[in-house]
């Protein structure tokens, strides 16, 4: 290769040091090439937070310099965010590839935004080469627990990096070729400058399981059931999805598919031919009253406890149609999110509660198990024998845990960066290192239809009233005289039962008056925000010391 003189910028705007939002900006000389844009689900204590999306306030002003999009595969940690930031960054020249079941899900997911620009996405396949600018790039094959995964061979002007987007090494896929591991080899022949590995199962020992193994363990379900089957699981695990009606099917039942993002990929991917079903096995939710509880399956969303999906709803009889009962087998068939582990606690007592038995992936091995483990993620490196390492997609604790292992298999310390989100990762043939200045990379929450709108601030807001309650004084004062006019007027919600609290409203009354009097009383201009936050700030340590506990306290000050 000959020598190049600048580097290549790297630049993870999501999806390092987490599991999800999924998205990276490779920038040669400014010009830009994205990589995937996801989004992952909010933490515990984001009240009212549907989503957290990345942050790309870096790219604003560079439209003109964005060249396009690849994405990898159809997870919603890859492509979910499209929706919510495709605006901010399109321009009718910007180029987009995906595999065909990416394209298809990402194109009937933007049919609910119909005011945003129609994309026009170029299909992609294995063995697919593109050139973007100064990016030339090749696709392939990489298996993972959903169909049409490709991975990255991307020749910059800097040397070769090589993105493994998700992926597991599978002898047994379903609706799927095994990996192809002579066609993994000759890229590596081809001089890795840069390893890209998903980092997601670092710290699971051994291999990941084959999707054939999954299908058995299923299948144990499936033989000793006599009543209904709950099988939950995310909308885009389609071999899950495929794996449940295939034993629905060999084992008589009919399947009733629950949850709109659920119901939609099953249609894409029939189209498409992921997704293979015999005529009739496919019912509507309604039909169900007319079998044997031993002939139905349901399928649906939910496994993360997620408040709103369907088995939430069912478990919180708050679904339309269903409930739970004795006989019931629920499959929660995912692993645990970090952040979700308490929501999933709480679905299980309330599903066991209603008599239905549960199975999880602790009890037996039917979760996602979508990526690479210790040994599969060892192999990928000395098959690629990479110049440097750099451990993509996975909680903090992932990334490091995956750069042992790089270690381990012969990579030098100094040749592997274990990067964060925002961080700028610069690339060139002989080194690879980290800038000081960073790039905003911080939550951007999506709630309702505002995007970004909820920040730190309405989110902390969000967090003191869930804790602690409000509590809102009106006091009406009298502009001329600068005395308090009746008694103050006070709501409380989630603070303190009113009606059960009169000596504190009492006095807490008799305090707001000598705050006001105390700031009018010298005559002379009135300062009106010194006097709110006097009462925020009094009548806030009053409380503490009263109840130890900090409502969120509005003062409303009306003259008169
Ligand atoms: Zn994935």
């Amino acid at each position: 290769m000959k020598k190049v003189k600048g580097n290549l910028k790297i630049i993870p705007l999501g999806g390092l040091g987490e599991v999800g939002r999924n998205m990276m900006l490779l920038e040669w000389q400014e010009k830009i090439l994205i990589c995937d844009m996801g989004f992952r689900m909010p933490e515990e204590d984001m009240p009212g937070i549907d989503y957290i999306v990345p942050n790309i306030n870096y790219l604003r002003d560079k439209q003109k310099n964005i060249l396009g999009i690849v994405f990898t595969h159809g997870h919603y940690d890859h492509i979910g965010a499209v929706p919510y930031l495709i605006e901010k960054i399109w321009h009718p020249n910007l180029e987009f590839y995906a595999s065909p079941l990416t394209r298809g899900i990402i194109l009937k997911r933007q049919d609910d935004f119909p005011n945003l620009p129609k994309l026009n996405i170029t299909e992609v396949k294995d063995g697919s080469r593109i050139k973007i600018g100064p990016f030339k790039i090749e696709f392939f094959r990489q298996n993972h627990n959903i169909p049409d995964n490709l991975g990255l061979f991307i020749e910059t002007p800097v040397g070769n990096i090589l993105h493994t987007s998700d992926f597991k090494f599978d002898p047994n896929p379903v609706n799927d070729l095994p990996t192809n591991f002579q066609k993994l080899r000759n890229l590596g022949k081809r001089k890795i400058l840069l390893l890209l590995s998903d980092s997601t199962g670092a710290e699971e020992e051994g291999h990941s399981l084959s999707e054939k193994t999954i299908e058995k363990n299923l299948e144990e379900i499936f033989k000793k059931s006599t009543g209904r089957i709950f099988a939950a699981t995310f909308a885009s695990l389609i071999n899950r999805i495929q794996q449940i009606i295939s034993l629905s099917e060999k084992y008589r039942r009919k399947v009733a598919i629950e949850g709109y993002s659920m119901k939609t990929n099953v249609e894409i991917s029939k189209i498409l031919g992921y997704i293979k079903t015999k005529k009739g096995t496919l019912i509507n939710a309604k039909e169900i009253k007319n079998l044997p509880d031993s002939k139905i399956t349901v399928l649906c969303t939910g496994a993360q406890g997620e408040g709103s999906a369907v088995l939430m709803r069912v478990a919180q009889k708050d679904h339309p149609i269903l409930r739970f009962k004795h006989g019931d087998m629920v499959i929660l068939s995912s692993s645990v999110i970090p952040g979700n582990e308490r929501t999933v606690q709480i679905l299980k007592d309330s599903i066991l509660r209603q008599g239905a038995k549960v199975f999880h992936y602790k009890m037996m091995d039917i979760h996602a198990g979508g990526h690479a483990q210790k040994e599969e993620l060892k192999e990928m490196i000395k098959i690629m024998r990479p110049k440097f390492f750099l451990p993509i997609h996975g909680q903090y604790s992932m990334l490091v845990a995956h750069s042992e292992i790089a270690k381990e298999v012969g990579i030098p310390e100094k040749n592997i960066i274990v990067a964060e989100n925002g961080q700028i990762i610069n690339l060139n043939q002989k080194m690879i290192s980290i800038e000081k200045t960073m790039v905003p990379s911080n939550y951007v929450m999506v709630d309702g239809l505002g995007i970004g709108d909820v920040g730190e601030v309405v989110l902390r807001d969000r967090q003191i009233l869930a804790k602690d309650g409000m509590f809102v004084i009106v006091v009406v004062v009298d502009k001329q005289t600068g005395k308090v006019r009746g008694s103050p007027d006070i709501i409380s919600r989630g603070f303190v039962y009113l009606r059960e609290s009169k000596g504190l409203l009492r006095d807490t009354r008799k305090k707001v008056i000598e705050i006001v009097h105390r700031a009018t009383g010298s005559g002379g201009a009135v300062n009106w925000s010194y006097i709110k936050d006097e009462i925020r700030n009094k009548i806030g340590q009053f409380f503490f010391n009263k109840t130890q506990r900090r409502p969120m306290i509005l003062p409303v000050v009306i003259e008169v």
